[in-house]
């Protein structure tokens, strides 16, 4: 499938029937699966053969989605999660345990800035947050001897900051650590930070890839170019014998392209058993089949939205990285050519009164905390996910009362425009 281009392999990576065989994905209903001998099933215990045995470690249907999503990436190996969270996490401490140090952007989804700065911190992992937009040396500056990951998100939910991912991947390198990065916004449709120099890609497949919101979902890609044996002081849950695995040493025995799945897969799953199910993997591959033909749709939307927004009187600001204002309009030529997303933010000049009059009188845009599915959806944070603030403390934490986050669906604009118009008509 490597020599295709992108929207070939969103319909058809992953899985190739043999003859007679099903041309859909099967989806593989079962828990476990039967072996003739014992030595055949210890072959797989011993990560000598490879097959399945027990769906919480691999199961067929989550591995032909997983390989799609390797392709679209770019990457040597994935894994599918039961969520963007679980997916995150997972990223994480297969490569960080106690005594370790992350340095990831500021700008980052809420879940994964909690899982960071509180949860791992409980774990013994702790945390340096830097700016997206700090210069090489402030970030070189945020690492310790003790780091092992640079973590950001190509666009971030839901400051929708856009990441200079080479400057990021340039600056890890040098400190001998690799470089995560959360591709779920632009999906590998518009970004494949791989190709930009990341070593390990998440995803929350619970918004585009999936698309519908229909099922939670996560991912991890992994580039298989990070050299873990050249750094093994730092990386021992990769470089040195694995007592809890038959003694394999994952980074010898499955090199480069393999060993951060394997490890992933055979332990993390293993232990924390945060699985997605096949019936939910087989959702998410009817989505990623239409994902090339959706987002350039979701970003038509969201330029539009944004461009028509922009000329309202009402309206005192509007944060898109596809308009020539925005601070991110440069970095997302290079890195988003083809544009970022469907989601906008912006500001109505009445706040809170005046938002809460606008969302009420929508009538196509319904209100939810999602973004990223066909339909669209918007949310003011000062009345919903952050009412227990005052005004104040909202423009403190740099979300102001007036504020609105539209994920643009799959609609047709004109009617998006007008339902939009008809509700900013309302506001006093
Ligand atoms: C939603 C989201 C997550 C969390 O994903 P879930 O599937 O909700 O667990 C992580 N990162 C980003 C960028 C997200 O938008």
């Amino acid at each position: 499938m490597n020599n295709y281009s992108i929207g070939t392999k969103a319909v058809q990576a992953g899985y190739t029937p043999n003859n007679g065989e099903p041309r859909q994905i099967p989806i593989i209903q079962s828990t476990t699966f039967k072996y003739d001998t014992s030595e055949d099933m210890g072959k797989l215990f011993d990560l000598e053969a490879s097959g399945y045995f027990y769906s919480r470690l691999q199961n067929p249907t989550n591995d032909y989605v997983a390989a799609k999503i390797a392709a679209l990436e770019g990457g040597s190996a994935a894994m599918l999660t039961s969520s963007g969270q679980a997916a995150n996490f997972m990223a994480i401490f297969n490569i960080c345990e106690c005594g370790d140090h992350i340095v990831a952007s500021s700008s980052i989804y809420g879940g994964t800035f909690n899982l960071i700065a509180v949860t791992l911190a409980k774990m013994g992992i702790t945390s340096t947050f830097v700016s997206p937009d700090c210069t090489e040396e402030e970030l070189s500056a945020a690492f310790q001897d003790n780091t092992k990951l640079l973590f950001g998100e190509t666009i971030a939910n839901p400051a929708l900051t856009v990441l200079d991912i080479e400057k990021f991947a340039k600056v890890a390198h040098k400190h001998g650590v690799p470089f995560m990065v959360d591709n779920t916004f632009p999906t590998p449709i518009n970004c494949r930070p791989i190709e930009w120099g990341a070593d390990i890609v998440t995803h929350s497949t619970t918004k585009y890839m999936d698309g519908h919101g229909a099922c939670l979902g996560g991912a991890i890609v992994d580039a298989g170019k990070f050299d873990w044996m050249a750094h093994a002081d730092k990386y021992p849950g990769l470089c040195t014998p694995d007592d809890s695995y038959h003694g394999i040493t994952y980074a010898e025995k499955f090199g480069k392209e393999g060993a951060f799945i394997t490890k992933c897969t055979s332990q993390l799953m293993r232990d924390f058993g945060c699985m997605q199910s096949p019936q939910h993997a087989f959702i998410l591959n009817l989505g990623l089949e239409s994902l090339h033909v959706r987002m350039p749709k979701h970003v038509e939307n969201g330029q539009a939205v944004a461009e028509f927004l922009e000329a309202q009187p009402q309206v005192a600001f509007v944060n898109y990285s596809g308009l020539p204002s925005n601070k991110y309009y440069e970095t997302a030529k290079k890195y988003l050519p083809n544009g970022g997303c469907g989601v906008v933010s912006f500001e109505l000049k009445g706040g809170r009164a005046a938002a809460e009059t606008f969302m009420k009188n929508l009538k196509l845009a319904a209100i939810e905390t999602h973004v990223a599915d066909a339909r669209t959806c918007c949310l003011n944070p000062a009345t919903s996910t952050h009412r227990q603030m005052n005004d104040e403390q909202l423009k403190e934490a740099g979300i102001p009362a007036g504020l609105i986050r539209i994920s643009c669906g799959l609609e047709d604009k004109e009617d998006l425009i007008a339902d939009l118009a008809q509700a900013l008509e309302k506001i006093q």
